[in-house]
C-alpha cells in the first residue's frame, strides 16, 4: 500500500526499556525492512540511540547532565550505532548510508535540497538511509531537538507517504494506560485539537526525548506534507510489514487530502519563523479566506528582527498564529511600511521590493 516509509526508532524502542541497546530486536527490524525492500518498497530509517550507545559503550560514566556530556556521548555512541545497522543489515545483503543533519540544514532552501538529493540518491541505489540528528555539533539553537520532529521533516524531505513512528506504546490513548484501566487506544485520528494535546500532554517515555505530545506534533507537521502517520509500538510482532500493507495498527494519522506543495512544505518544515507580523482583520480575511497575499497595508505591528527571505509568523491581535511566509521585506524596512498602502513604499524605503509584504505563493495558512 505504502511506497516510501520513513521509520522512526526511538531509543526506547532500540532499548527494550533497558541501558542497553537490543541487538535481536535492531536485526528484527532489519529484517522486516528487506522483507518490504524485496518488495520494492523505499525505506527511510530516523534512528535515535546514538546518545544510549554511548554511555553503553564508556560503561555508564558519571557524567554532569550538560549538553557537552550529551555531545560527547553522541560522538562516541553515533559511529557505534552506525556500525550495528550496519552489521544488521548486512544480514539481508543491505548497504546503509548515514546522513546527519541538523535544523539549519534544513533551513535553507539550497541546502534542504542538496540534503534532499543524497537522500534520493541513496534510495536510487537501493541503500538505507539512516539519519539522525547532528548531536555531536548541534547547539540548542540549531537542533531539531527531538527525532520526532526530525523524522516528520525527514518524511517531508524524502516525499514519504507514510511515517511510522515505532515507540514503546501501542499508540495513543483515551487516558494515561499506566494508571487508567478505562483508557482505550485511538485507531485514527482526523483532527487535531486541544483534547488531544492534553491526552498526549501527560506521556513520556523512557530514554528518548519526545513523549506523545512531541509525537503529536510531528504527525500534524508530517500529515500536512502529504503523509499517513502511524504511532504504534515497535514491539508489536511484524508492525514494520503491518502498517507497510495498511493494517489496522496503533494510533494512524491520514495524511491531509491537499496537502502542501513542494516548497511550501519546506516553509513549514525547515525554518523556524524568526519574526512575526501582527495583522488586522480584514487582512486575516484577505489571506485565510480568500487566499490573497498580506500586503504592508493589513500590518499592524512588526515584532523580531528578520531580514528578507527569512520565514515569519503572520498572527492576529491574540497571538493566534494564522499562516507562515517569506517575508519580502526586512523587519526593520517592513516597521516603516506597515499600515502603509503599497505605492507608498518607494516614497517611505527609496526602494522597492514589490507590493507585497508576504506574497501567497511564499505562504502556509495554519
Ligand atoms: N538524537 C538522539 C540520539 O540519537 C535521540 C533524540 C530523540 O530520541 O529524540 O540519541
Amino acid at each position: 500500500m505504502y511506497q516510501r516509509i520513513v521509520i522512526k526508532l526511538g531509543t526506547s524502542v532500540l532499548t527494550g526499556g533497558t541501558p542497553r541497546l537490543d541487538r535481536p530486536q535492531m536485526v528484527d527490524l532489519a529484517r522486516q525492512c528487506h522483507q518490504l525492500v524485496k518488495q520494492g518498497k523505499e525505506i527511510i530509517l530516523c534512528s535515535s540511540g546514538a546518545i544510549a550507545l554511548g554511555r553503553e559503550e564508556l560503561s555508564f560514566p558519571e557524567l554532569p547532565p550538560t549538553v557537552n556530556s550529551k555531545q560527547m556521548l553522541a560522538a562516541v555512541g553515533q559511529s557505534r550505532l552506525m556500525m550495528r545497522w550496519d552489521s544488521y543489515f548486512h544480514i539481508y545483503g543491505l548497504h546503509v548510508g548515514q546522513i546527519l543533519l541538523t535544523r539549519s540544514d534544513l533551513e535553507n532552501r539550497r541546502r534542504f535540497l542538496n540534503a534532499r538529493d543524497t537522500l534520493l540518491a541513496l534510495l536510487e541505489h537501493g541503500i538505507i538511509p539512516i539519519i539522525n540528528e547532528n548531536d555531536a555539533v548541534a547547539t540548542e539553537e540549531i537542533k531539531v531537538g527531538d527525532n520526532d520532529n526530525l523524522s516528520a521533516m525527514v518524511a517531508i524531505l524524502g516525499e514519504a507517504d507514510l511515517l511510522l513512528m515505532l515507540t514503546d506504546q501501542p499508540g495513543l490513548f483515551t487516558a494515561d494506560p499506566r494508571t487508567d484501566p478505562e483508557a482505550q487506544l485511538i485507531p485514527e485520528v482526523r483532527t487535531i485539537d486541544e483534547t488531544l494535546r492534553r491526552l498526549a500532554g501527560g506521556s513520556i517515555s523512557g530514554l528518548g526525548v519526545g513523549g506523545m505530545a512531541t509525537k503529536l506534533n510531528a504527525a500534524d507537521v508530517a500529515r500536512r506534507g502529504g503523509a499517513d502517520v502511524i504511532i504504534a509500538s515497535g514491539r508489536a510482532p511484524d508492525v514494520i510489514l503491518r502498517a507497510a500493507r495498511g493494517e489496522p495498527i496503533g494510533t494512524r494519522f491520514p495524511a491531509l487530502e491537499q496537502p502542501l506543495e513542494s516548497r511550501k512544505r519546506w516553509i513549514f518544515a525547515g525554518p523556524r519563523p524568526s519574526g512575526q507580523a501582527v495583522i488586522d482583520a480584514g487582512a486575516a480575511a484577505a489571506l485565510c479566506r480568500h487566499g490573497r497575499s498580506l500586503l504592508p497595508a493589513g500590518i499592524v505591528q512588526v515584532l523580531g528582527e528578520f531580514e528578507r527571505g527569512d520565514t515569519i509568523s503572520i498572527t492576529d491581535a491574540n497571538q493566534e498564529e494564522l499562516a507562515r511566509g517569506i517575508a519580502r521585506y526586512g523587519s526593520a524596512d517592513l516597521a516603516r511600511i506597515a499600515g502603509r498602502q503599497s505605492d507608498a513604499i518607494a516614497a517611505e524605503l527609496g526602494y522597492d521590493r514589490g507590493p507585497v509584504a508576504v506574497h501567497r505563493n511564499d505562504m502556509i495558512l495554519l
